[in-house]
């Protein structure tokens, strides 16, 4: 890394993006062939769009280029997902193939750019069982980081006892879950003025499958489980104190119509225990200083989102955010490298001299 693109971040420090899109020409022409399980033909109308954009599809696409981005703005490393919502939209006789061949060849990238890339895994939760054997290749033989599920698959929440296969696979094989966002299940009132999408569509479906695994005591099944959240939390933060109270009231006044289970934590210690939030898409000093309070910078992950925001802008508010050394270091690096594993021998030591 040169010296310029230090001065561009404004510190030696390492830096890791950890929601990082990607995809492969292999996957795309193959996925953008398979049918849509009914329900979600309107998201998948705008990602079959999304994916054709000459553009978008290159930086999707083209690692190289993203290297150079990188470089020039003193990014180290970029932890790669597929581009949502993956192969959840499938029919699982053509999803957990899908996965299976996408997760080979993300490990081979991986494999290609040590102390570059990592890479978090796809599965197919139509298939529970085989979504457990893939999160054991995943963690294991393939060597990545962890998966990333687009919440909902047909409706269905992991916190659903079909899913408990798959989460005991995540929490035995120390398998981070980044619960990304997708459309909501519940599309109609989002179906306007662009609401499914990242507007106000994701953050709603991702905070709600985030509750869901919190109030439905998921997470006293799953302990051991890390859930990562992006955008600083999916507004959880922010409704910490309130959800808290509410539930107790609610546990309180719960009538047989409206059973709630029985938690051995509050709520907001399942959100401090069990959940890691990134900064992918709110470059707001406001909001992250809400989300220090409410977590910690160990629980706080720096990410872009790319190829959707804008790599330069998301770096410049980690260097310019008002942080302490210790903080920046944590959210820029520190807590990432925990969080996905990412050890000595990964940091690319012989890429550059800090
Ligand atoms: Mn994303």
């Amino acid at each position: 890394m040169s010296a310029t693109a230090h001065e561009r971040i404004g510190t030696d420090m390492r830096v890791i993006a950890v929601e990082e899109h990607i995809s492969t020409e292999d996957f795309l022409s193959t996925a953008h062939a398979v049918d849509v399980l009914p329900g979600d033909e309107v998201e998948m109308d705008l990602m079959r769009t999304v994916e054709s954009d000459p553009g978008l599809r290159g930086r999707l696409t083209d690692l190289d280029a993203r290297l150079r981005d990188m470089d020039a703005l003193g990014q180290d490393m970029a932890i790669l997902s597929l581009n949502p919502p993956g192969v959840q939209p499938f029919p699982s006789s053509d999803a957990v193939p899908l996965a299976r061949r996408f997760n080979d060849a993300l490990a081979e990238i991986v494999r290609r750019h040590p102390g570059r890339f990592g890479g978090l895994g796809t599965v197919a939760p139509q298939d529970p069982v085989a979504a457990a054997t893939e999160i054991e290749r995943v963690m294991g033989p393939l060597g990545l980081n962890g998966i990333m599920i687009n919440s909902h698959t047909g409706g269905r929440y992991l916190d659903e006892p079909e899913f408990a296969p798959l989460l005991a696979a995540a929490e035995a094989n120390r398998a981070p879950i980044y619960l990304h966002p997708r459309a909501p299940s519940m599309l109609a009132a989002y179906r306007d003025y662009g609401m499914p999408g990242a507007i106000w569509g994701y953050q709603a479906e991702a905070g709600l499958h985030a509750m869901r695994l919190i109030l439905s005591g998921t997470l006293d099944r799953f302990p051991g489980l890390t859930i990562v959240l992006g955008h600083l939390g999916e507004g959880i933060p922010y409704w910490l104190r309130r959800i808290d109270n509410r539930h107790a009231f609610a546990a309180r006044t719960a009538g047989a119509a409206t059973p709630m289970p029985k938690l051995s934590l509050t709520p907001s210690e399942y959100f401090r225990r069990n959940m890691v939030i990134t900064t992918s898409g709110i470059d707001d000093p406001d909001v992250l200083e809400l989300a220090l309070r409410a977590v910690g910078a160990d629980a706080i992950m720096f990410a872009i989102d790319y190829p959707y925001e804008d790599p330069a802008a998301a770096l410049a508010f980690l260097r310019d955010a008002p942080l302490t050394d210790a903080q920046r270091t944590a959210i820029a690096h520190r807590t990432a490298e925990r969080v996905f594993g990412i050890g000595q021998a990964e940091r690319g030591e012989n890429r550059h001299i800090h």
